[in-house]
């Protein structure tokens, strides 16, 4: 029984681990949380990285909204926590230096 409480990170320190996998940036996309109905921008989650991989919870419920674990150079990528996933198009392609 541990009370260890884990420090989280904003949306946007996922945002290294999700350009690998999402052409647009996520932390600017909209998402809706599954279980509070929660509208927030992804740059907003509740970011837990301590574990094998990334944890998103909602920061008005904390549900989990994301997790993304890598396997070698497979990602899993389990976003059922969130109703929907609002992507700006507008600026894709965008050349990453
Ligand atoms: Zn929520």
């Amino acid at each position: 029984m541990s009370s260890t409480t884990y420090d989280y990170l904003d949306g946007n320190a996922a945002a290294g681990e999700l350009s690998r996998i999402f052409v647009t940036d996520v932390t600017a996309a909209e998402g809706q949380c599954a279980h509070c109905g929660a509208i927030k921008r992804f740059a907003e989650v509740h970011l837990y990285m301590q574990g094998p991989g990334i944890v998103a919870r909602c920061a008005v419920c904390e549900n989990v909204l994301l997790r993304l674990a890598k396997v070698g150079q497979r990602v899993f990528l389990d976003m059922r926590g969130m109703t929907y996933l609002k992507l700006d198009t507008s600026h894709s392609l965008k050349s990453s230096a």
